[in-house]
């Protein structure tokens, strides 16, 4: 064999070493060297999912996939990521991935229109990864963690979710929605306009059943007298509370339709109930409060802000059988499915334009709600 067809042949080998070198996931730079042992297992669990993926490319005229910018606040920089992947990740850190397969699809319906919202923050990015501020996102890395030997299995729970519902978006009068939603209501979901202010059409509070054996469902949270004094007279510093007159100091106002603290009077002030909820680090402002001589206990319905889709009443309405479009038309009332392809996020659509008033309205809130988590 001459010598240049040696090296040609020595040179394609090299090429398909380096190849699957890169294709199995094994690290290139320094910073994936150091994550060695974790990098070269998560390449090998994800072997099978990658070379379906290899035969489906062969074996389908599957158009290419979208890709999204993505905010990674752990690692604080962009990472680019196809849309597809970027929802498992988001939906493998919002939900239970043992939850029904129509709550997951629900929840990749939510997961996808909440990401056309942007993130205000970096608007270089579509989304960030923040909890607190947009939505989560977990990375395989995270969710090979997360689920150690069932990864496999809700890897594609996730994956068939996403697929499901493909493309498809919630929109009120032909625009994409302000997507909210929680982890437990307790019973009944709230109206946007007592938590955020403003009064949302498909954002009003509905009966959410089913919930009970949630973990979440009710549960208490006891401070000394002393340590709750010491927390709220930081947070609110012109309360002035003692520990010895708290009980008579700190007491329920107003509540909203779904029994949740609207307002209290604290000492020498008064706030709302989604303020005491942040000060405190409560679960929700649906809460009674039991003193002793020593404590204070909050007994708390729910897990969040209650507004929106409330995710273990989708999980109890899949389980009655209720398909994902139902549960969607029951949490946002009045909203439909529509394809992401035809409506245009946070500009004109095409379809009807609904009155001025009602829009801008929705639009305000929807600034105003889009910095906040969407599940928190
Ligand atoms: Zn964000």
């Amino acid at each position: 064999m001459p010598k240049e067809s040696r090296a040609f042949l020595g040179a394609i080998a090299l090429f398909l070493a380096c190849a699957l070198w890169v294709f199995f996931g094994a690290p290139l730079s320094a910073n994936e060297w150091r994550g060695i042992p974790s990098q070269f297992q998560m390449g090998f669990s994800l072997l099978p999912l990658r070379l379906t993926r290899v035969l489906k490319l062969f074996h389908s005229q599957e158009k290419t996939p979208a890709l999204i910018t993505l905010y990674d606040a752990a690692e604080n920089r962009l990472v680019s990521l196809p849309m597809e992947e970027y929802l498992i990740g988001a939906i493998a850190m919002e939900m239970p991935a043992s939850y029904h397969m129509e709550a997951l699809k629900a929840q990749a319906v939510a997961s996808r229109t909440r990401l056309g919202m942007g993130c205000p923050n970096h608007t270089e990015a579509m989304a960030c990864s923040d909890p607190a501020h947009c939505q989560g996102y977990l990375n395989p890395a995270g969710q090979a963690a997360k689920w150690g030997s069932e990864y496999g299995m809700y890897r594609a729970r996730i994956e068939k979710a996403v697929r499901e519902t493909a493309d498809q978006i919630i929109t009120y009068n032909g625009k994409p929605i302000t997507v909210l939603f929680h982890a437990v209501s307790g019973g009944h979901t709230e109206d946007a306009r007592e938590v955020f202010g403003e009064d949302v059409p498909y954002l009003r509070g509905v009966e959410s059943s089913g919930e009970e054996g949630t973990s979440r469902f009710e549960t208490t949270q006891t401070f000394t007298l002393q340590s709750i004094v010491a927390l709220l007279n930081a947070a609110f510093p012109n309360a002035h509370l003692s520990a010895e007159w708290l009980p008579l100091q700190i007491l329920p106002l107003t509540y909203s339709d779904s029994d949740r603290v609207t307002s209290l009077t604290l000492g020498d002030i008064t706030v709302s109930g989604r303020e005491l909820r942040q000060a405190l680090d409560l679960n929700s402002t649906c809460f009674s409060i039991q003193f002793t001589d020593s404590s204070a206990t909050f007994t708390q319905k729910g897990y969040g802000h209650g507004v929106g889709m409330s995710q273990a009443g989708a999980n109890a309405m899949a389980a009655k059988g209720a398909d994902y479009e139902a549960i969607l038309r029951h949490y946002y009332q009045g909203t439909e499915l529509s394809d992401w392809n035809e409506s245009t996020f946070l500009g004109e659509t095409e379809n009807e334009v609904p009155a001025k008033e009602e829009t801008d309205d929705i639009q305000a809130a929807h600034e105003k709600m889009a910095g906040r988590g969407s599940r928190l």
